[in-house]
């Protein structure tokens, strides 16, 4: 069985800032990519708030900036998923891809979150043929259609904005009265002439032959039923955390974020720390989770230096 020092799983910001401490600190790394390389960044268009970008970065160029980076220290970047893990030995074991089987010292769990859908049986029925939850990944197939993003978040703003500059009319289907966006990307999403927002409005159904022509909503308002027509339908409703292969070996919050110990990226599990939007459930930005990679990072060192 290969034995490693240090295994980082997931290639987000976290991942990829740990691996830069990591790799610095001697501890030849190896990160496995998981199920999205580069994490949910990279299904970004644009992100303007992370620091050291004055005219703005890519989300793909931002993870290509970060892995040369870390390969450059001594970071190996391996595809890949983790498929289980027993952490009950000193010497942690993990599942790659099912089958291959490593041990390692100490590990950094960044698996990050993923897109969450209503839950609606439609959304299945559709999915790949109208329903998306990534306008940067699926815009381009409704150039000058119309569609809709359901949320009122700052992704959900995001995706209305990237979609209204290829689609002929974007609507935001919001259940509340107001946006939770920040103000700059409520400002942005008003201002733009082909968004149209449906306030207090809620998707009961989709409808369409070989693909979405349509959705129903509810004016909850008023209770009455409102039919618009559309070809893509876009969630962006927020995100679940990636740690279903670790339920039942670490803690978990009740919406199954990994619990830290206060002030540290340490889990219940000596040797296991957590970093980035897996174990966030509040701020949820790029550089929060490059903080926490580097934070995990240290306190991983410092773990193996005392043992
Ligand atoms: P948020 O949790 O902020 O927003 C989710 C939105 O989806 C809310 O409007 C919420 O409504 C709505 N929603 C949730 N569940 C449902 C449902 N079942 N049916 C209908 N609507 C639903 O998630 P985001 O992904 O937008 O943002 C997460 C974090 O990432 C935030 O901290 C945000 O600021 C940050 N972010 C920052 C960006 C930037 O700085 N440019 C870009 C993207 C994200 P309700 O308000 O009623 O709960």
């Amino acid at each position: 069985m290969e034995h490693l020092q240090c295994l980082i799983i997931g290639s987000g910001p976290a991942g990829y800032t740990a691996a830069i401490y990591a790799g610095r600190a001697n501890l030849s790394p190896v990160l496995y990519e998981g199920i999205q390389p580069g994490g949910q960044i990279t299904t970004t268009t644009e992100i303007e708030n992370f620091p050291g970008y004055p005219q703005g970065v890519t989300g793909f160029g931002l993870m290509e900036d970060l892995r040369k980076q870390a390969e450059r220290f001594g970071a190996e970047v391996r595809s890949g998923i983790v498929t289980s893990v027993d952490f009950s030995c000193e010497k942690k074991k993990v599942t790659v891809d099912g089958k291959t089987e490593i041990e390692a010292d100490a590990v950094i769990i960044a698996t990050g979150a993923s897109a969450k859908y209503l839950g609606l049986p439609d959304e299945t029925k559709y999915a790949g043929m109208g329903v998306s939850a990534c306008a940067t990944c699926d815009g381009f197939f409704y150039r000058k259609k119309n569609v809709a993003v359901v949320g009122g978040g700052d992704t959900a703003c995001e995706e209305a904005l990237y979609l209204s500059g290829i689609c002929n009319k974007v609507y935001m289907i919001v259940r509340k009265s107001f946006l939770r966006a920040s103000d700059i990307m409520q400002k942005r999403v008003f201002e733009t002439p082909n968004v149209e927002i449906l306030f207090e409005h809620e998707t009961r159904s989709l409808f369409g032959e070989n693909g979405v022509e349509g959705a129903v909503l509810q004016d909850t308002k008023n209770g009455k039923e409102v039919r618009i027509a559309i070809d893509g339908f876009f969630l962006a409703i927020g995100h679940t955390p990636n740690t279903k292969v670790f339920a039942g070996v670490i803690d978990l919050d009740e919406k199954g974020y990994i619990q830290t110990k206060s002030g540290t990226q340490q889990t219940n599990v000596e040797g296991v720390f957590a970093a980035g939007d897996v174990a966030d459930p509040v701020y949820q930005q790029a550089i929060t989770a490059a903080a926490s990679g580097c934070r995990a990072a240290i306190e991983l060192e410092k773990y193996l230096r005392m043992k």
